[in-house]
């Protein structure tokens, strides 16, 4: 690296800049970073840290990949931009030939954007040309992104607080919560949930009906994994009422939950499928792909992205896929599997985690407090406190974990999918610490 472009700063002076320059939103659990390299961080002191969020669940094949990296150098020499749509280049034209192949079904013609939220309002878009109609439905608790559109999706009033929201055309159904389900009656699932998505439709909706927009398991959420059968019971009842099923694996995706897709776990095949963040390893990129019939509703002109599809985005997702089938999923599935055990135990052992719950590299440990309920209660109150302190104390012995949930109350567990048993060993070690040393 040149002497120009080398970092200079401490942590202290990058963040005394991010103070006085950048808007004040960047201030919770922050790690400042330096470098990275596989699953580690290093910051501008020299500290290393364990990476057990992959930067929002972003870096699937691990920091620095070599073959990802060089891929995205190789297009950089041979031109960096010519607008997708405006000069057809060869790395969209075989992503998309990829994404036909690697996406469920009979999904076949994509369209690029940058971003997690620009792939959800595209999807919307789409589904609103298709079938001439424009209401949708969403759930709450849910995320689908910042901007106003997927905003107004969003079914998590801490996302919009003080920012007014389209929200006329939207509305919000029970989300498939099964640790604080209040709609079976303490009985065995009955997918009450899924037929709560009708209900809603009958009773807020006209019933014309463009899309049902749900994240495959809940992220943002709080890593909620709904029943099996939700999904597939979910797009009948969309199918019913004329709608898409517009099923947003912006997180699942690329092989976070051990299979390519979320989708496939529950064996759907979305009707439209916005993607992002694992999708090139960290290049900003966003995609959705539809069903043929469905794709060819767009007309020239009907949509476009001045830099979505960048020709290096499309090379380094190249190489990223090829990395997901090459043994990468397999890996997910094997230390998923691993983890989704251990937490388990924690579970049992520990009356603070109400529940641990998750798919491949994609889990989470609700953390309550006990005070009043027990803990498998689905009154058990949220405690964000002791999931902050938790994420503070781990920080501070080098691991970066995710905190999130609709609550704030769930410890996240989405590490580079290239993680080795011993680094998932000393994530969970720390969090068993952390968590005997708060509650002792
Ligand atoms: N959809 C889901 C399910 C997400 O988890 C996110 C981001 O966390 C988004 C959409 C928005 O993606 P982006 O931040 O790239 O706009």
């Amino acid at each position: 690296m040149s002497e120009k472009h080398a970092p200079q700063y401490s942590n202290a002076e990058v963040e005394s800049q991010y103070e006085r320059y950048l808007m004040p939103i960047w201030k919770n659990l922050h790690v400042p970073i330096k470098e990275a390299q596989g699953c580690t961080v290093e910051d501008f002191d020299g500290n290393e840290y364990l990476d057990m969020f992959s930067g929002i669940a972003v870096q699937n094949a691990g920091h620095g990949n070599e073959a990802i990296v060089e891929a995205a150098k190789e297009q950089l020499d041979t031109f960096t931009h010519g607008c997708t749509y405006l000069h057809p280049h060869e790395p969209a034209a075989r992503l998309a030939e990829k994404l036909a192949q690697v996406t469920p079904g009979d999904l076949k013609k994509t369209f690029f954007a940058n971003s997690g939220t620009e792939a959800v309002e595209g999807a919307v878009k789409l589904a609103r040309k298709y079938t001439g109609s424009t209401e949708v439905l969403a759930l709450e608790m849910s995320f689908h992104g910042r901007t106003q559109g997927s905003l107004a999706l969003t079914g998590n009033k801490g996302y919009k607080s003080g920012m007014s929201s389209p929200k006329g055309e939207v509305a919000h159904a029970s989300p498939p919560y099964a640790y604080r389900c209040q709609m079976c009656d303490g009985g065995p699932c009955s997918n009450a949930c899924a037929d709560d998505i009708e209900n809603i439709i009958k009773t807020h909706t006209s019933g014309d009906l463009a899309a049902v927009v749900v994240e495959p398991i809940m992220g943002e959420g709080g890593i909620i994994v709904p029943p099996q059968d939700w999904l597939a019971r979910v797009q009948e009842i969309t199918h019913d009422y004329g709608g898409l099923l517009i099923v947003d694996e912006v997180q699942t995706g690329y092989g976070r939950t051990g299979e390519m897709w979320a989708s496939d776990h529950f064996d759907v095949v979305p009707d439209i499928m916005p993607q992002a963040k694992g999708i090139a390893n960290g290049l900003p990129l966003g995609a959705f792909t539809a069903r043929e019939e469905v794709a060819n509703a767009f007309e020239s002109g009907d949509h476009l992205s001045t830099f979505g599809g960048n020709p290096v985005a499309c090379a380094a997702a190249l190489e990223t896929i090829e990395q997901l089938e090459d043994g990468l999923i397999q890996n997910t599935r094997r230390q998923g599997s691993w983890l989704n055990e251990r937490l388990t135990e924690l579970e049992a052992e520990y009356d603070v985690v109400g529940e641990t719950r998750g798919l491949g590299l994609m889990h989470g440990v609700e953390l309550v407090d006990t005070t009043d309920t027990g803990p498998r209660d689905v009154a058990a109150a949220p405690d964000p406190e002791l999931a902050k302190q938790i994420g503070q104390t781990l920080r501070d012995q080098g691991i970066i974990m995710g905190v999130g949930g609709f609550y704030k109350n769930v410890i996240r567990f989405q590490p580079p999918l290239t993680i080795k048993r011993d680094q998932l060993q000393r994530a969970v070690e720390g969090l068993e610490t952390a968590i005997q040393e708060m509650t002792a």
